[in-house]
């Protein structure tokens, strides 16, 4: 098959579309023909190389594909079904996995960031249970640009914070693949969304998603703003994923007994916490990693009924899967940047 692989850690420039080997498919594992494959931040660290982490060369990344399925062992999903894919991969014997919470299973990984190649390719397995079928309406773009962030952004407003309807949320980087999910299911919940975004063009949008107030975070103090808007009080939910960027000020967002939710820390990993602030205004600082596969069909639901709706930046066919990364590495994008595998 034809793939984009790399054989070192470096620039977009490492990425190379060649011939690779078709997977090779064990028991109670499908084959699916991909049709589309949306970028996600992992896709960056697994490409540059993380301290710690050992990625097998060449290597395959991509985690959120949608397709068609070329052989499965479920009747019911046969083939030439539509499906999009669970990122997620866990064992599905462990007591978390047991229990539903298979994020947070031993074995957890997410698809094509470590030993699971991924979906820049024409073919990608997975276990039968990752496979999610589509209605017909939806198309592969859109459904590739689902999956891992409104999973993550689910997890994070609903099962992490626990949203309640009538609450404040700050969203940082609406623009962003969590930001864009984010204030969709923080709105369809009931909750007042303030976004915060980096260029003019980008604060409109957010407000075109239905934020109702947009913060420019390179030109004002999101702290500052979120007190002058709330009338001193703070947010209630702040969905953080930008790090040391933005920390301080995240947290000084919050209101007494607010939550911040963090998924991420793009620009990087220390945060100095007030522990005085943090105790006397009951504070909690939550960390969230994907969610589980109960989650993700949860707000399935809503994207078939056309209630979420993953915003699409822009396409690139697969060869030019280095230019997708730099778009992405330039920050300039406004949602889901998608491969599509012709
Ligand atoms: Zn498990």
């Amino acid at each position: 098959m034809k793939a984009v692989r790399f054989h070192q850690h470096g620039g977009p420039e490492v990425l190379c579309y060649e011939d690779a080997p078709d997977p090779d498919i064990a028991p109670g594992e499908a084959l699916v023909r991909v049709r589309a494959c949306a970028l996600n931040h992992l896709d960056l660290w697994g490409r540059r190389g993380l301290p710690g982490i050992r990625i097998p060369m060449p290597h395959i990344t991509g985690s959120d594909v949608a397709g068609d399925v070329v052989s499965s062992p479920a009747a019911e999903i046969p083939a030439g079904r539509r499906v999009m894919l669970q990122p997620g991969v866990s064992c599905g014997r462990c007591l978390a996995c047991l229990e539903g919470r298979d994020n947070e299973c031993p074995g957890y990984e997410v698809l094509g960031y470590v030993n699971h190649p991924g979906g820049y390719a024409e073919y990608v397995k997975v276990p039968v249970r990752n496979l999610i079928p589509i209605p017909d309406e939806i198309d592969y773009v859109q459904a590739a640009a689902f999956p891992l962030t409104f999973l993550t952004a689910w997890h994070m407003l609903l099962t992490r914070a626990k949203l309640q309807r009538g609450e404040d949320v700050l969203v940082l980087a609406a623009g962003s693949g969590v930001g864009q999910a984010a204030i969709q299911i923080a709105l369809m919940h009931g909750a007042r969304v303030f976004a915060t975004a980096g260029s003019a063009d980008k604060l409109e949008r957010a407000r075109a998603l239905g934020a109702s107030w947009a913060i420019d975070h390179h030109r004002q103090d999101i702290a500052e703003e979120i007190k002058r808007l709330t009338n001193k009080r703070g947010v209630d939910v702040v969905i953080e994923h930008v790090g040391e960027a933005t920390w301080a000020r995240s947290v000084r967002a919050l209101a007494r007994g607010g939550r911040l939710v963090t998924c991420g820390a793009t620009t990087g990993s220390n945060g100095a916490l007030n522990l005085s602030a943090l105790f006397s205004k009951q504070l909690s600082i939550l960390g969230s990693y994907m969610g589980t596969k109960g989650e993700l069909l949860r707000a399935a639901q809503f994207f078939f009924a056309g209630r979420l709706k993953p915003v699409v930046d822009a396409t690139f066919p697969l060869h030019n899967a280095a230019n997708a990364h730099r778009r992405m590495e330039e920050s300039g994008q406004f949602g889901k940047i998608v491969l599509e595998v012709p």
